[in-house]
């Protein structure tokens, strides 16, 4: 344990409210970034591939240019970018032009900060809430990416899979020969699912990110955990997807995606994995 400081419950869950609204309003622009950064970069390397002379150098980073209003292209001035509080002054519009602001710019910062304020309460100022936080801000981007735009990026999977392996070697979830198994165990697992409904039915049910984020799950929880993972998962997937297609009409041949419903499970895993396991122990008793 490198560090572990210890303060009362009421300022740790203050400290994590404030905090986390802070790094979901990043949340915010990774989710709405990356994507497009990708894309981008995508597009400018298939045009020197096929000799297309162009001068559109990707020009958009997390960073740069500020943020701005989607429809009319205003820069949101600095008191517009106080999380959760200046939707509300806004009234959940666009000062310039007064067109809606997505309700999931506020969302993502509520779930971001109340998330934060849980881990903090839970495992105090220590090492174990600095793990514990560095793989929840991961699943909310790649779940909210993954609704969106249906990807799970490699340059937030593949990190996440080596931050796994270094988190094992302080002990908290795992250890490292745990979670070697582990990020193979749960690639391998759902590339067979996939490969074996590829073949019953002709068609492709998931994509290499799932593999990759089921990966990094593995890494983080150990092996022990991954079959855990994906029955929640599929279990959560189903339920959803069917409350989906009932209530909200959702055409059931169109494609779904499946990562956040690895997100959501990874997350109840590592902090509830024990609980969890216990269940299901339970249930095929
Ligand atoms: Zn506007």
């Amino acid at each position: 344990m490198i560090f572990d400081l210890h303060f009362s419950p009421t300022l740790l869950a203050m400290i994590g409210l404030l905090f986390g609204a802070i790094i979901g309003s990043f949340l915010n622009v990774v989710i709405y970034r990356v994507p497009r950064i990708l894309l981008a970069e995508w597009t400018h390397e298939a045009k020197q591939f096929l000799d297309i002379v162009s001068d559109d150098k990707p020009s958009l980073s997390l960073s740069t240019p500020r943020s701005q209003c989607p429809d009319c292209g205003t820069q949101l001035k600095a008191i517009h970018n106080i999380p959760i509080l200046s939707y509300c002054f806004l009234r959940g519009r666009c000062s310039n032009c007064n067109s809606l602001i997505s309700v999931q710019y506020p969302i993502i910062e509520l779930l971001t900060a109340f998330l934060t304020a849980y881990i903090l309460v839970a495992h105090g100022l220590s090492e174990k809430a600095l793990f514990s936080l560095i793989f929840t801000y991961s699943l909310i981007a790649l779940a909210f990416i993954d609704i969106h735009e249906q990807i799970l990026p490699d340059q937030i999977t593949l990190p996440l899979v080596w931050l796994g392996l270094i988190a094992s070697l302080f002990g908290h979830w795992t250890n490292p020969t745990s979670a070697i198994i582990g990020a193979s165990l749960g690639y391998l697992l759902l590339w067979s699912v996939m490969h074996l409904f590829k073949w019953i039915t002709g068609k492709e049910g998931m994509g290499y990110g799932d593999f990759k984020l089921n990966a990094a799950i593995g890494a983080w929880l150990g092996w022990h955990m991954v079959p855990t993972v994906i029955l929640v998962s599929s279990f959560l997937g189903a339920i959803i997807g069917l409350c989906a297609i009932i209530f909200l009409g959702h055409d059931r041949r169109s494609p779904f995606a499946f990562g956040p419903y690895l997100c959501l499970a990874g997350w109840l895993a590592i902090e509830w994995g024990d609980q969890l396991n216990y269940l299901f122990s339970y249930l095929s008793l």
